[in-house]
C-alpha cells in the first residue's frame, strides 16, 4: 500500500477561491477587508512569512496594512500600535507575527489585540470560546490540519486521535478541534512515556513538534492518517516534518507532505478568518 499524498497546496487554493468569493461580496457591502501586520525587528524568517501573508491576502482581494517596527521598539510603543488598530473600525483583523524581539514579551501583546480581531485565534477568549465548542476564530494551523482530514476523508467520530504536542498554537487547540468531531484524543508531549506505543494505536497522527523524523515510519498503524505540521531543517538543509515521510509512505493511507502539506493550508486559514471578520462587519454573518 502507498499512502495518498494530501496536497495542501490544491486544498488551500480551493479555500483561497471561495475566501475570493466572500470578500468581494463584502466589498459590495462596502466592507474591504484588511488585515493589520504587525512585524517587529529583522528576522528574516518572520519577514519571509510576513510577506507570503501579504501576497496571498492580495491574491484574494484583502487589503493588507504593513506596520514595521525596529528591534529597538519599547513594549509600550507596539501595545499602543495594538490598542490603535483596535480602534480602526476599518481593521477586520491584527496579526502580530510571531517571535517578538527578545525584550518584549509577547503574552500581554497578544491579550491586548481585541478578540474580534484575532484572526490567529490566539487570544485566551477565542481559545476559552473553542473549548466551549462555539469558536469565533479558530486558530489557523489546526483548522487547516482539520480541512486537511476532512480532504482526506477522514472518519473522526470514534476514531483515536493523537496529536504530538501541546503548544497553545497548535497542539491545543488541535486536540480540542478533534474531541469536537467525536474523536478519542491522546495528547502527547515531551514527557510522555512510549511515544512509539501511542503512535502504533492511533488512527489518526497530527504531529505538531518540531523534531525532525521523531516518528517512525514503521511506528504507524496501517491505514492511519498522518498529518505533520513540524518544520524541521536537517544538516544539509533539507526541509523535513516530524514524520519519517519515507517510512510512514508504504503504512499510512493518506499523509501529509513537508513542505506543500499543512503550510500552504495555515496562511489559507487565516485568510479565511480575515474574510469571516469582513463577512461579520458587513452584516452578512453573524
Ligand atoms: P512548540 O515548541 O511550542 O511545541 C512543541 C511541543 O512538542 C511541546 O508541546 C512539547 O511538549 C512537544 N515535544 C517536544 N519534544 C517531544 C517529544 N520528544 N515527544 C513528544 N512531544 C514532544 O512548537 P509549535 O509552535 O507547536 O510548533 C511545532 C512544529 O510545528 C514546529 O516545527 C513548527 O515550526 C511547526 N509549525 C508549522 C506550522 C505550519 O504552518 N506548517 C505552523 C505552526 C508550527
Amino acid at each position: 500500500m502507498s499512502a495518498t499524498i494530501l496536497d495542501g497546496k490544491a486544498v488551500a487554493a480551493q479555500l483561497l477561491r471561495d475566501v475570493g468569493t466572500r470578500v468581494q461580496a463584502a466589498k459590495a457591502r462596502g466592507v474591504e477587508a484588511t488585515l493589520a501586520v504587525i512585524l517587529v525587528g529583522d528576522d528574516p524568517a518572520s519577514a519571509v512569512y510576513v510577506r507570503n501573508k501579504e501576497r496571498r491576502a492580495a491574491e484574494v482581494g484583502i487589503a493588507t496594512r504593513d506596520h514595521r517596527l525596529p528591534a529597538s521598539t519599547t513594549a509600550a510603543s507596539l501595545h499602543a500600535l495594538v490598542r490603535e488598530l483596535d480602534d480602526d473600525r476599518g481593521v477586520d483583523g491584527i496579526l502580530v507575527q510571531l517571535p517578538l524581539p527578545a525584550g518584549i514579551p509577547s503574552e500581554p501583546v497578544l491579550l491586548a489585540v481585541d478578540p474580534a480581531k484575532d484572526v490567529d485565534g490566539f487570544h485566551p477568549d477565542n481559545l476559552g470560546r473553542l473549548m466551549i465548542g462555539k469558536p469565533r476564530f479558530v486558530a489557523c494551523t489546526p483548522a487547516g490540519c482539520m480541512r486537511l482530514l476532512a480532504h482526506a476523508g477522514a472518519t473522526l467520530a470514534g476514531a483515536r486521535a493523537l496529536v504530538i504536542g501541546r503548544s497553545t498554537i497548535v497542539g491545543r487547540p488541535m486536540a480540542q478541534l478533534l474531541l469536537q468531531a467525536d474523536a478519542t484524543v491522546v495528547q502527547a508531549h515531551s514527557r510522555t512515556r512510549d511515544l512509539r506505543a501511542e503512535v502504533e494505536r492511533a488512527d489518526i497522527v497530527v504531529a505538531a513538534v518540531g523534531r525532525a523524523e521523531l516518528v517512525r515510519g514503521e511506528w504507524i498503524k496501517p491505514g492511519a492518517i498522518v498529518i505533520d505540521v513540524g518544520t524541521n531543517r536537517t544538516a544539509e538543509g533539507r526541509l523535513v516534518g516530524d514524520v519519517d515521510f519515507a517510512g510512514a509512505l508504504s503504512r499510512a493511507a493518506a499523509i501529509t507532505p513537508v513542505p506543500g502539506g499543512v503550510g500552504p493550508m495555515t496562511i489559507a486559514c487565516l485568510l479565511d478568518n480575515v474574510a469571516l471578520a469582513a463577512e461579520r462587519r458587513a452584516g452578512l454573518v453573524a
